[in-house]
């Protein structure tokens, strides 16, 4: 039976006591055994097994395939199986929403559930939904190509949230899909930190690519010898074949439809890039203005060739800037240093507008194409595979973002899973005690508040005009957020020897406190461009890349509108992404790392249990149980149990289902009169040894 297995329970709701020690004990045992899933109740808890299991191949799919939760072992096939039969049997949209920290199991844990759904459809074999759903499952390759990257905690770590709708047809079949991607961590393209890489897909060209691939973009085989793929100091990966991913992706593209030319230019801008980060810049005598200097004579042609545009033009964007004034346009000389920052703002803007184009082209291939139902209604589940909580040794505006990301979906998780609760005992008509959360509302507020919260200062500050500085926006922060408990720096706490530097400042999250770096905050925030290099862009002779800059379309004295900063783009779809997940009905995939280093064997107890903690697992299984342990509906409960009473075997005589579990649980004289509780359709038992007994019995009997 799926409830206890024979090491550890394999519901939480189970444990005789909840307490931390008793949870991760459980986690541990199970762990051990290789059983990485366990419920609470209907939320699956994993915990990355860093091995290679055999619990997904096409026997397992059968043991889930059309079967309730709890007849099984707890697994994810359970829970995609949940949210494929809520979605065809009631019509509802339903989403799996998959958190965890970075190297948690997530992007695994999505990829799980596309594939066992991509199983248990179809059955009839129509040729266009295994079209669709090929397509489906061969986008993550592509994604994965151009969004992940190796980090510190996780050799491959998405770098971008994504959110994935998977539509149905009435027959259950998928019938294509749409995904939404969240802000892809572009300073990446310029910029890594120690033992980290870029994007795969710079690997996978310069390693995996034809000598062909190559000689076309100039490239050669090392990539040392680009500044943009090297500074982590590491360029190969022991658990990733970046020559077979380049034919993978390749393929991937293919079978979506991608054209060859379109294929080809997706490359060449990342070759582009690949020169664009080896130019360097030369001061003038003067120290006033700066010009490409001359060893970058290759790598800015190259980099000019592949992306359709002039070299002159692209040489003088990157040294000079055009500056509207009173209708008229004027050239401002840039020094070395600006020169470096334009050129870095070009790369990390090409491969962002690369990637967008690509999930756009993505979302086209996996468009559901009209099919001969007409206008049918259709319903989704959704798949959330977004970036965990992130604790770096430096924390940027991106870490800033991902942060508040995990907050925001905290918060939906306490409130759906609260609500929902609440609903089922309200639906039953049961009596329950509430449990409190720590609702983390007050940090979101921190982060998203108009006027008061941090990302408006931040834009305010960004907005204001003058010679603005991080410092400058350090001080509005410390001021507005003085004496708020969740924000501090190190001019607010002075005697805080963990805040080391003045350019500090400090959000307490739910997950734990994060020291954020204030430098170069303004700067991501702003996210600016320039005119003139978007203009080359455009004017690019390579269509496909010139129709991913349309706004370099529009002339330079008429710029006037101020484009939205990145953090309120942020904001902004954070909240639409709130508002897509709570109209559906929810399923919850919580992730959890047993250790840093990989090991299939390790449990690091202490990091486990932070992970429980602040996932709020603890409080999950106390609202779960709120005095009752297990829940089924009757005629299931029913099914079940009929063989311990005479009265209900071997069918039960007359009568509702209700009496019938009724019968059962007083022939067994099970606790005291309250062991259950008797709901309007469903059956609550109050203890967990009540549901042992009855299945202690059961196994008697058979
Ligand atoms: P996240 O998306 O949470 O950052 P990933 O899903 O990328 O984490 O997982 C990190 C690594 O852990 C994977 O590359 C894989 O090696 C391992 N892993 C995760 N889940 C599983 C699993 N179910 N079975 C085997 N290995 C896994
Ligand atoms: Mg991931």
């Amino acid at each position: 039976m799926a409830l206890h297995d024979n090491v550890g329970v394999g519901d939480f709701v189970l444990l005789d006591r909840i307490t931390m020690d008793d949870f991760i004990g459980n986690l541990h045992t199970r762990f051990k055994s290789g059983k990485i899933y366990t419920y609470i109740g209907e939320v699956c808890v994993s915990v990355n097994p860093y091995k290679t299991l055999n619990i997904y191949d096409k026997d397992y799919v059968n043991q889930y395939k059309g079967r309730e939760q709890f007849e099984r072992a707890p697994h994810l096939f359970a829970i995609a199986e949940n949210a494929y039969q809520t979605m065809r049997r009631a019509g509802k949209d339903t989403c799996i929403m998959i958190s965890g920290e970075s190297g948690s199991g997530k992007t695994e844990a999505s990829k799980i559930i596309m594939r066992y759904i991509a199983a248990i459809t179809n059955v009839s074999g129509h040729q266009e939904v295994e079209r669709v759903k090929n397509v489906l499952l061969q986008s993550n390759c592509i994604l994965e190509g151009f969004g992940n990257a190796r980090t510190s905690r996780n050799d491959n770590s998405s770098r971008f949230g994504k959110y994935m709708d998977i539509q149905f047809d009435w027959k259950g079949d998928p019938i294509g899909g749409i995904i939404e991607n969240y802000l892809l961590e572009k300073s990446r393209v310029v910029r890594q930190q120690e033992k980290e890489r870029n994007f795969h897909c710079f690997y996978q060209l310069i390693l995996g690519g034809s000598d062909d691939d190559l000689r076309r973009r100039d490239l050669n085989r090392g990539p040392e010898s680009y500044n943009y793929v090297s500074q982590g100091g590491i360029t190969r990966v022991d658990t990733i074949n970046d020559r077979q991913d380049f034919r993978n992706v390749n393929s991937a593209l293919k079978s979506l439809g991608v054209h060859d030319e379109e294929v080809r230019t997706m490359w060449d801008v990342v070759g582009a890039i690949l020169h664009l980060g080896n130019i360097s810049f030369k001061n003038s005598e003067s120290g006033e203005s700066t010009s490409v200097a001359d060893i970058s004579k290759g790598a800015i042609e190259t980099c000019s060739r592949l992306l359709g545009v002039k070299s002159s033009e692209l040489r003088r964007s990157l040294c000079e800037r055009a500056i509207a004034a009173g209708g008229q346009v004027v050239r401002k000389q840039l020094t070395s240093e600006a020169g470096i920052y334009a050129r870095d703002a070009l790369g990390k803007a090409v491969y962002e507008r690369l990637f967008i184009w690509i999930v756009n082209r993505i979302n086209e291939a996996i468009r559901p194409v009209k099919n001969s139902y007409g206008t049918e209604k259709r319903s989704v589940i959704g798949v959330l595979d977004i970036y965990g909580f992130e604790i770096l040794d430096t924390n940027s505006f991106e870490q800033f973002c991902i942060n508040y990301c995990n907050e925001k979906l905290q918060q939906l998780f306490i409130e759906l899973v609260l609500k929902q609760e609440q609903e089922e005992y309200r639906r039953e008509g049961i009596k329950w005690t509430h449990i409190d959360y720590f609702n983390n509302q007050i940090i979101c507020d921190l982060v998203e508040l108009p006027h008061k919260g941090i990302i408006s200062i931040m834009d305010e500050a960004c907005l204001s005009v003058g010679h603005i500085t991080d410092q400058v926006l350090l001080d509005a922060m410390d001021q507005k957020l003085k004496g708020h408990g969740h924000y501090t720096s190190r001019r607010l706490s002075p005697s805080d020897k963990s805040l080391i530097h003045a350019q500090d400042f400090r959000i307490k999250h739910y997950a734990g406190d994060v020291t954020y770096k204030i430098e170069g905050m303004l700067d991501k925030n702003k996210d600016t461009l320039f005119q003139d290099l978007k203009r080359v862009l455009y004017q690019s002779s390579n269509s496909i890349i010139s129709s991913m800059w349309p706004d370099g379309a529009q002339d330079i004295t008429k710029t006037t509108k101020r484009p939205q900063t990145a953090g309120t783009i942020f904001k902004n779809s954070m909240i639409a992404l709130v508002k897509t997940l709570i109209s559906k009905e929810p399923y919850y995939v919580r992730c959890i790392k047993p250790n840093e280093v990989k090991s299939p064997i390790l449990f690091d107890t202490e990091r486990v249990e932070h992970q429980v903690a602040y996932l709020g697992l603890l409080e999950n299984v106390r609202v779960r149980r709120a005095g009752f342990a297990h829940r089924t509906p009757y005629e299931r409960f029913v099914k079940r149990y009929k063989m311990l009473s005479r009265r209900t075997w071997p069918n039960p005589r007359g009568g509702s289902m209700k009496d019938a579990t009724n019968a059962i649980i007083s022939d067994l004289r099970l606790g005291k009169d309250d062991a259950a509780v008797y709901g309007n359709t469903k059956v609550f038992i109050r203890s967990p040894q009540t549901l042992f007994q009855l299945e202690k019995a059961r196994t008697n009997m058979i």
